[in-house]
C-alpha cells in the first residue's frame, strides 16, 4: 500500500475513505443483485430467503476461513451476501403488498 500524503499508514489512521467509496461499492451489489434477478424469480418466503443468505454467508465463510483466503473471491462473496440480502427486502416488501 502507497503512503498517503506522508501520513504513516497503521490500521488506525486506515479508512475506507482512503481506498474506496461506499459508492463504487453499491455499484457492485446492485450490479450482482440485477444478474441474480435475471437468473432467479424473488423469493417465495421469508425462510427461502434465509436459507440463501446463509448459502452465500458459508461460501464467504469457506472463503475466509482458508489458510490463504483470495482477497476477490472474498470480496465476491461479501458482494453476493449485501445483494441477497437487499433482495431478502425487496421480495419481503413486495409479498407484503401483494398479499394487502
Ligand atoms: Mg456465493
Amino acid at each position: 500500500m502507497s503512503d498517503m500524503a506522508g501520513k504513516k499508514e497503521t490500521a488506525e489512521n486506515i479508512t475506507n475513505k482512503d481506498y474506496i467509496t461506499v459508492e463504487a461499492i453499491l455499484q457492485d451489489v446492485l450490479e450482482e443483485l440485477n444478474r441474480a434477478n435475471t437468473k432467479y424469480p424473488l423469493f417465495f418466503s421469508e425462510h427461502e430467503g434465509y436459507a440463501i443468505i446463509l448459502e452465500e454467508i458459508d461460501e464467504l465463510w469457506d472463503e475466509v476461513k482458508k489458510k490463504n483466503p483470495d482477497r476477490l473471491k472474498m470480496r465476491a462473496e461479501a458482494v453476493q451476501v449485501a445483494a441477497m440480502a437487499i433482495k431478502f427486502l425487496i421480495s419481503m416488501e413486495i409479498r407484503e403488498k401483494v398479499i394487502k
